[in-house]
C-alpha cells in the first residue's frame, strides 16, 4: 500500500493553508459523502426492495415490517436527496415511489457491495443471490473494473492522487458512537451479499477507520488523532474489524505494540469503496472531484465501474432479473 501513504503526505500539505489541522476538520470526501445515504440500514433496504420494484408505502412496509413513521421519514430524506422521487403513473391509483437517475445510479455501488460479499462472506455457500443480465441473457456475477481498460483491479494497483475539489471540510455532523449497521435487521428479511458487507463497513466509524487505512494511517494513535473519536469506541471498532477478518494486527518496534494492516478481504473492500466515491463524484463533488485515481496496469486515469461478467458491460437495474436461491413470499 506504498503508493496509498505517498498520497496521504500530499493530502495532508496541500490544502491552502500550513495551518495545523483543527480537530474539526474532515477529509472531503465522495465516499463519504455516499455512504451517508447508504450506511443508514433502512434506507439500504428500502433502496434494495426498490430495485426489487417495490415502489409503493404499503408494499415497503408490509416487505420490511419497518414502523410506518420510520419509513415515512427515511423515504422522505431518500426525495429530498433526489434517490427517489414521488409522484403519479396514468392510470394508476395513488403515489408511487421512482428511482431518480440517481437513484439508479446507485445500483452499481449496490452491485459491487454484492460482488464482495459473494466472494468473501458466503460461507463457501452458493451466492443468496444469481442475476441474469437481459442484454445478453447469461447467469453473471458483478465485476468492478477499470472503466478504461475494463479489466479488475486490486487495491495495489491503484495510485491516488489529489483532484480539482482535495482538501478538507468542516465537520457537519459528527458521527455518533451508535452502530447504525444492525447485522440482524440488515438480514432479516432477505439473505444478502450486500447487507452482509454493510455489516462489516455499515457503520459510520468502522467506515472512517477503513477510510484512514487507505490513506495508509495503520497506528492507533493517528487514528484517534485525525477522527477525533473516543478511545473506548476505536478500540471497540478496531477489534470488530480484526474479528471480521479485515483488519489484521502486526507488531512494530519491539514488539509491545501494534499497528492495523489490511488482510487480502480487506484490501478487496476497496472496489466497492471506489464504487461509491466515483458515485459521489457524478452526482455530488460539482465537478470537482476530491480524488483522481490511476490505473497502473493500464496507465490511465479512471473511474471504478462495474460490468457483467459476461458480456463486459456494465448492468443497469432495469436489464436485470434475478434467481433467487432461498425461499421467499412475494
Ligand atoms: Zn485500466
Ligand atoms: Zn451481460
Amino acid at each position: 500500500m506504498d503508493t496509498l501513504n505517498k498520497v496521504r503526505s500530499v493530502d495532508v500539505a496541500t490544502p491552502n493553508t500550513g495551518e495545523a489541522r483543527s480537530p474539526l476538520l474532515q477529509r472531503r470526501s465522495s465516499v463519504r459523502r455516499t455512504m451517508e445515504i447508504v450506511l443508514d440500514t433502512w434506507n439500504f433496504l428500502i433502496l434494495r426492495e426498490a430495485y426489487f420494484g417495490v415502489r409503493r408505502f404499503d408494499k415497503f412496509q408490509q416487505r420490511l415490517g419497518i414502523p410506518r413513521q420510520t419509513l415515512s421519514s427515511r423515504l422522505s430524506s431518500l426525495v429530498a436527496n433526489e434517490i427517489l422521487s414521488l409522484g403519479k403513473r396514468p392510470k394508476e391509483p395513488g403515489q408511487q415511489y421512482f428511482l431518480t437517475m440517481r437513484g439508479k445510479d446507485l445500483f452499481p455501488t449496490m452491485l459491487s457491495l454484492m460482488e464482495f460479499g459473494d466472494k468473501w462472506l458466503s460461507g463457501g455457500k452458493e451466492p443468496p443471490l444469481q442475476l441474469i443480465h437481459r442484454n445478453c441473457g447469461c447467469e453473471c456475477h458483478p465485476v468492478t473494473v477499470c472503466s478504461e481498460c475494463l479489466e479488475p483491479f486490486s487495491a495495489r494497483e491503484v495510485a491516488p492522487r489529489d483532484g480539482p475539489g482535495a482538501g478538507y471540510e468542516p465537520v457537519d455532523s459528527r458521527p455518533t458512537s451508535r452502530r447504525s449497521s444492525d447485522a440482524t435487521l440488515l438480514e432479516r428479511v432477505r439473505p444478502c451479499s450486500v447487507a452482509r458487507t454493510l455489516g462489516i463497513i455499515g457503520d459510520r466509524w468502522s467506515f472512517l477507520i477503513l477510510r484512514e487505512g487507505w490513506y495508509g494511517v495503520r497506528r492507533f494513535e493517528e487514528m484517534r488523532e485525525n477522527l477525533g473519536i473516543a478511545t473506548n469506541i476505536l478500540a471497540d471498532r478496531l477489534a470488530r474489524l480484526v474479528q471480521a477478518d479485515v483488519l489484521r494486527k502486526v507488531p512494530y518496534s519491539s514488539g509491545d505494540r501494534f499497528e492495523y494492516r489490511f488482510t487480502e478481504m480487506g484490501l478487496d473492500l476497496y472496489k466497492p469503496m471506489l464504487v461509491m466515491m466515483a458515485w459521489g463524484d457524478r452526482w455530488l463533488a460539482e465537478g470537482k472531484p476530491p480524488m483522481r485515481l490511476r490505473h497502473k496496469v493500464c496507465g490511465q486515469d479512471f473511474s471504478a465501474i462495474v460490468v457483467c461478467s459476461e458480456c463486459k458491460k456494465p448492468i443497469a437495474a432495469k436489464d436485470t432479473d434475478y434467481i433467487l436461491r432461498y425461499p421467499f413470499d412475494l
